[in-house]
């Protein structure tokens, strides 16, 4: 059977799902995606995404959307400032490089709503969200929804993100912690609110890395700056840190606390903050994660290869294995085939990249860590 008469399902509405229907659309194919939010708008997608010319924008060329994404993206969000603790800045973004090369951001809402209109009506389906997988003696596999759906098809895609309900099929390797945990804030308005954090902040991203943590603060396109306030610590280290999430003011006092001798500057990052109070560990696949080739089922994105997100290389990945794999189903006429170039492709940069992005995490922890990272800038 040829792929125009393959019966394909993807599992998963995330940056690497929604690029891969709309490649395989655009060659004619009839991917359904099964998606386990009941619509749009039911989750804040996150921050803002920097999109790289070799991955993410390449993605977005195949899917013939590059036009539209460089009308509505950010260029100016490129900024970066490495600070120590002290706001002592060891590298920043020289204006005249904030141009329309290199990695302009985008916010995940934005980048949803253009991959979301660019699919015919009825591509997702919302509120489907997958148990299980089930591999067919005849060939093809049954999927089983928890709202009682069930259907058959011959190529399952799993782009469901880092618990991937699909990867159990071709994988049992583990999801690890990596040893960091983040706390989310959001200061709404910044510019109209808080004018002395948003001068100090620039008009992209700011890193002050010292003592085994980080403040990571990104400017959105909505005005917000998200803040990532990042720990080296145990896994447990979040649910068991004293602080009540629930009670803004409170784990802000706290927060402070653990950042009692950083800058003024710094400070107000947690100061300023809403009562949005967000923590998440971090996790990773193994560096190596590879799996048999198994016919009628495969991994792309976080379901495939999950890192950290120190090296800025998640989302851009996604979408690269979501070109390279449905560029690959549309040019060959055996999909079998095409899924196992995808494969064999995809194992290669994603080890690459999930070295460097484990080799990124390590200095961001370590001692001095403004000082190397702001060197590896400068040295750009
Ligand atoms: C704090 C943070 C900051 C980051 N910053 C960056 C960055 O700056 N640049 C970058 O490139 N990457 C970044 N990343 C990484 C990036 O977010 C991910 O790599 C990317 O979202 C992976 O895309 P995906 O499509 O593979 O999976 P996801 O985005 O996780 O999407 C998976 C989709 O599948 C759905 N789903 C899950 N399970 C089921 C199920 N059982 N049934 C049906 N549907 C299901 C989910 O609802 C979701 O819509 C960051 C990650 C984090 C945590």
């Amino acid at each position: 059977m040829n792929s125009q008469e393959k019966r394909i399902a993807i599992i998963g509405a995330g940056p690497g799902g929604l690029t891969l229907a709309r490649i395989l659309q655009q060659g004619g194919l009839a991917p359904v995606i099964y998606e386990q939010e009941t619509s749009p708008a039911e989750r804040q997608q996150g921050g803002t995404l920097d999109l790289d010319e070799q991955t993410g924008q390449k993605a977005l060329q195949a899917a013939g959307l590059l036009g539209s994404f460089r009308s509505i993206c950010r260029y100016e969000g490129q900024a970066l400032k490495i600070t120590d603790k002290k706001g002592t800045v060891f590298a920043e973004t020289e204006p005249e490089k904030l141009t329309d090369h290199g990695r302009p951001e985008i916010d995940r809402t934005e980048l949803r709503r253009l991959l979301l209109q660019s699919l015919k009506t009825d591509t997702i389906k919302w509120g489907h969200k997958l148990s299980h997988a089930v591999p067919l003696e005849k060939g093809g596999h049954k999927l089983e929804f928890e709202n009682g759906h069930t259907d058959v098809f011959d190529l399952i895609i799993a782009a469901d993100g880092a618990f991937s309900r699909v990867r159990p099929l071709l994988s049992d390797a583990p999801v690890e912690y990596s040893g960091i945990s983040m706390i989310e804030l959001h200061i709404m308005n910044a510019a109209a609110d808080f004018p002395d954090l948003a001068g100090f902040h620039g008009t992209g991203s700011m890193y002050a890395l010292d003592d085994r943590k980080a403040i990571m603060a990104q400017l959105n396109g909505d005005g917000t700056v998200r803040v990532y306030l990042c720990f080296a610590a145990g896994r447990y280290w979040i649910d068991e840190n004293d602080i009540d999430y629930d009670q803004p003011e409170e784990a802000k006092q706290k927060l402070l606390e653990l950042f009692e001798d950083w800058s003024d500057d710094l400070k107000h990052y947690i100061q300023y903050a809403g009562e949005t109070i967000l923590p998440r560990r971090l996790y990773s696949l193994p560096v190596q994660h590879k799996w048999e080739h198994k016919q009628g089922v495969t991994l792309i994105g976080d379901a495939a290869h999950l890192m950290t997100p120190f090296a800025g290389a998640g989302a851009n990945l996604t979408m690269l294995d979501a070109a390279e794999l449905g560029l690959s189903i549309l040019h060959n006429a055996d999909t079998d085939k095409a899924v196992k170039q995808y494969e064999e492709k995809m194992f290669a940069y994603a080890e690459e990249t999930a070295a460097e992005t484990g080799s990124h995490m390590k200095t961001f922890f370590s001692e001095s860590a403004a000082q190397k990272i702001g060197a590896m800038m400068n040295a750009f």
